[in-house]
């Protein structure tokens, strides 16, 4: 059996592995048009902020370490054409040579590329940004920054989303001026609005007004101009007012447009996402035919709608489940996305799971809402630290839906029992009175999640208007 993988990032290396694992016999080729094997995308805001010494420390399997599992990778290879009945390929080499690749089966793990909104003079005729304009898909583009940030530069971005502010802290973080960062715009009233809820936000941006980083919400930039480095125009949308910034570089970090040229071109079924449609198996609609990561979309556990997979987490799940089933094995997803997601920003560790708020009212649900904050260790203990937690419900059953944590530390694993909770379709009433560990250096008595959870049930016994 012949396995050929397209693209060797998260979710195609994984797969790589996965498919190794279970079929020691199997032919596996690994086909990218990046140079360097796997490499940690989430790691790149760090190598920028030198907090991670070197961009190769993120190279976690290189090219020779596939090989050595005997995986046939070929770096630089581009794949730019797919006959699917004939199960076939057309592959680009480094050296500018094709050839026609058979394989038995396939697994799509082609990612996604920066979406650059509509900002008049950003972007050439092929979509690539113009001069001093740059984005964070890849090791390339991180280093390109790097090396645009050495010298004292103005730096604007757009998009006040994960990867937005975790560049923003980065070029702070550099210290090489205090002007480096003329500030984070975004169109959102708040930050990290496909995150967390604005209460949530208001904390990480109150921390992060205590590191001087401006932040200009409710508002676009439209065009730019290039005249001694970069002019901006800003578009405040409520009042309409619209202003010019100065700076040297824009970095624009506004989400993601999945990578599905070649399986459009095989006939998968694309959904409204934008993705390539897969099921729990990580098939494609096309018999043979897998995939995997951020190319792809997959049922939400809390809507049952499609959803577009942007994560890391997901992307190493989907490869491990793909790469066992398309090497003959038998592997599978749980029921749907959780997108149980973290960063930390700003001194503040921040970790959601489920639907926001707002993505659930869009839903037509209104649901029961819980807050606590509290200390994670009893108040009389030292070096105890503040914690919140909130607790989205369902107004119907009173079924976990969400959950979002903030705190200095141990906000992940709080939204990890939340998810452990959405997963088992706990209500608040059950998780109210889960029984979480105690001891006075440790942990205090009843756990801020349950505190929370406590809140939403009183407030739903109570028959208080739902997400008031
Ligand atoms: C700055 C940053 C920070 C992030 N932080 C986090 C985080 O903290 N937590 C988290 O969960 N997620 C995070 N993510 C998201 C996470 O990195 C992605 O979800 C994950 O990398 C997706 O992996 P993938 O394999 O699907 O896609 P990719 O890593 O994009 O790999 C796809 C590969 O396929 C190649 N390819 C595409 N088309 C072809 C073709 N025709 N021929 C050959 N090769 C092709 C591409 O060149 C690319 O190398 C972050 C992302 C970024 C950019």
């Amino acid at each position: 059996v012949k396995i050929v993988i397209v693209g060797s990032g998260a979710a195609g290396a994984t797969a790589a592995q996965f498919a190794r694992k279970s079929n020691r016999e199997a032919e596996i080729v690994l086909l990218s048009r990046e140079t360097y094997g796997e490499y940690s995308k989430c790691g790149m805001p760090y190598a920028l902020s030198g907090v991670v010494d070197s961009f190769e420390k993120l190279i976690e399997y290189p090219p020779a370490w596939f090989q050595r599992m005997g995986i046939e990778i070929r770096p630089g290879s581009s794949v730019r054409g797919i006959d699917a009945p004939a199960r076939s390929l057309t592959v680009g080499s480094p050296s500018g040579d094709e050839e026609s690749l058979h394989w038995n089966t396939l697994i799509l793990a082609t990612g996604a590329r920066t979406r650059i909104p509509p900002i008049k003079g950003a972007t050439r005729p092929d979509g690539r940004p113009v001069e001093g304009v740059y984005t964070l898909r890849t090791l390339d583009d991180a280093r390109a920054i790097d090396e645009a940030l050495a010298g004292p530069k103005r730096c604007l971005i757009v998009g006040a989303g994960l990867i937005g502010l975790e560049v923003a802290e980065a070029v702070m973080a550099r210290g090489k001026n205090t002007d480096a960062l003329v500030g984070v715009v975004d169109i959102a009233p708040h930050l990290l609005p496909g995150m967390i809820d604005e209460d949530i936000a208001r904390v990480v941006q109150k921390a992060a007004a205590g590191h001087c980083v401006p932040f200009m919400l409710c508002s676009a930039v439209t065009s730019i101009r290039q005249d001694d480095g970069i002019r901006a125009e800003l578009h405040a949308v409520a009042s309409d007012d619209r202003s010019e910034i100065a700076a040297d570089m824009l970095i624009v970090a506004a989400g993601i447009a999945p990578e599905v040229e070649l399986a459009r071109a095989a006939g998968c079924c694309i959904g409204t996402c934008g993705g390539i449609v897969v099921d729990g198996r990580c098939g494609t609609s096309v018999d043979g035919i897998y995939a995997a990561g951020d190319c792809t979309e997959y049922k939400d556990f809390i809507t049952g709608r499609l959803a577009a997979v942007g994560l890391g987490s997901v992307a190493v799940r989907q490869g491990r489940v793909a790469g066992t089933n398309a090497a003959g094995g038998d592997d599978s997803m749980p029921r749907g996305l959780l997108n149980s997601r973290t960063t930390r920003l700003f001194g503040l560790e921040v970790a959601a799971v489920g639907p926001t708020l707002a993505q659930l009212k869009q839903d037509g649900i209104e649901p029961i809402v819980g807050k606590a904050t509290g200390s994670s260790l009893p108040e009389y203990f030292p070096g105890g630290m503040s914690i919140t937690a909130k607790v989205l419900a369902h107004p119907d059953d009173g079924r976990i839906l969400g959950a979002q944590v903030i705190g200095e530390e141990g906000a992940h694993l709080r939204a990890n029992a939340f998810a452990a909770a959405i997963l088992n379709r706990m209500t608040i009433e059950e998780f109210s009175k889960l029984e979480t560990c105690y001891a006075p250096p440790v942990a205090p008595t009843f756990d801020v999640i349950t505190l929370a959870a406590e809140a939403a049930r009183m407030r739903w016994k109570r028959g208080a208007s739902p997400a008031s």
